[in-house]
């Protein structure tokens, strides 16, 4: 990509720059999220329409800005978009193709309802990785993993003396949890870093760095100390070995289809996957396999399914005296994505050839 817009610097469009302090694991939200107001006022400002990388982190919940809730659904189409798809074009919706921005005044009554504290949080929140972001490419340190350690054990000795078990009491955190993440044997996500950093009243940025004046700075914490609530903790139930086995052997028994993956098995049966794992790795290795099995299959009859609708697109293009180019044929395919796989290419440059 550098070598074709002779940039050198595309990086900073990513979160590369500090894939060794943040776990990608929900990092990344799955669906595209946009502040319409910023697209009006880049286009009435004639400055390039462009999507923040902010906005495609799950955590952020509302533009710095503008103090507005990203808005997750198309207001034309109500659709939702993916955060790259097919015509992807920044501020415009990829399903109808029209424009996302809305003028500032136009604001929508409907809110999703935070209360007071939330809100205050997840602006806050939007404000300090904005900053975090900007400041990318002017850091005079490499982000690496050893940093997240050293700068919580040094606010574990300013707030509690060095007593991990006070620091993750006033934090509300479990003990065990904030043990591994100082001895840097785990990662906090980037949703738990933002509520330590929130209490503490310190940057995302001064955090990392630890160039906060550690000593001078007040040590009182932020209170109400707001809830992490990851979806492990959630999960932390008695483990009913027996139930686990008989549901587990239940589905492996019937011919459902498509056939679950061990996670969605998990999710029914409200248990970590870990632990079912733990307890009946062979069940849990048949499960995988017939999901991976039952893909396969699908994923073979999808790439079949789009060379005859190939076929069919070039014949009526032909009967209409049109050439079958790759963007005509994308144009009506029901899933032009599919176009990457050398079968299709193959099923669009055969019929290609019967036309020249
Ligand atoms: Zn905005
Ligand atoms: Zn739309």
């Amino acid at each position: 990509m550098q070598k074709l817009t002779l940039n050198n610097n595309l990086q900073f469009l990513t979160l590369l720059t500090w894939s060794e302090v943040f776990p990608s694991m929900n990092l990344v939200s799955s669906t595209r999220a946009w502040c319409p107001y910023c697209y009006q006022e880049q286009l009435t400002r004639n400055h390039i329409v462009y999507e923040s990388l902010a906005w495609s982190l799950d955590i952020i919940k509302v533009c710095s800005y503008h103090k507005q809730r990203l808005h997750h659904n198309c207001h034309h189409c109500h659709q939702t978009n993916y955060a790259l798809a097919w015509r992807s074009r920044p501020g415009y919706c990829s399903k109808c193709l029209k424009w996302l921005g809305l003028p500032f005044e136009a604001q929508p009554s409907e809110s999703k309802s935070s209360t007071e504290d939330e809100l205050k949080f997840e602006i806050w929140t939007a404000i300090t990785v904005g900053d975090l972001l900007a400041k990318s490419p002017y850091l005079t340190f490499e982000p690496f993993k050893e940093n997240m350690a050293k700068s919580l054990c040094a606010y574990v000795n300013k707030v509690a003396d060095g007593n991990i078990a006070a620091f993750a009491r006033q934090l509300q955190i479990p003990r065990n949890t904030v043990w591994l993440w100082c001895k840097g044997r785990n990662l906090p996500s980037i949703k738990a870093l933002l509520h330590i950093c929130y209490c503490l009243k310190v940057s995302l940025l001064n955090f990392l760095t630890l160039e906060e004046d550690l000593v001078n700075s007040p040590p009182t914490l932020r209170i109400p100390v707001p809830q992490i609530k990851s979806s492990r903790q959630k999960s932390i139930k008695r483990f009913d070995a027996d139930k686990v086995k008989q549901n587990i052997e239940a589905i492996l028994e019937s011919d459902e289809y498509p056939a679950p993956s061990m996670e969605e098995v998990a999710r029914r049966l409200k248990c970590d996957r870990r632990t079912i794992f733990r307890y009946f790795p062979d069940l849990c290795h048949a499960i995988s396999a017939r999901y991976l099995k039952g893909r396969k299959a699908r994923f073979e009859h999808n790439i079949e399914q789009s060379c005859e609708e190939i076929r069919q697109i070039t014949q009526k293009l032909w009967n209409q005296g049109i050439y079958p180019s790759e963007k005509r044929v994308s144009e009506q395919m029901t899933m032009p994505g599919n176009l990457r796989y050398p079968k299709v290419r193959l099923a669009l440059q055969e019929v290609q050839c019967q036309f020249k």
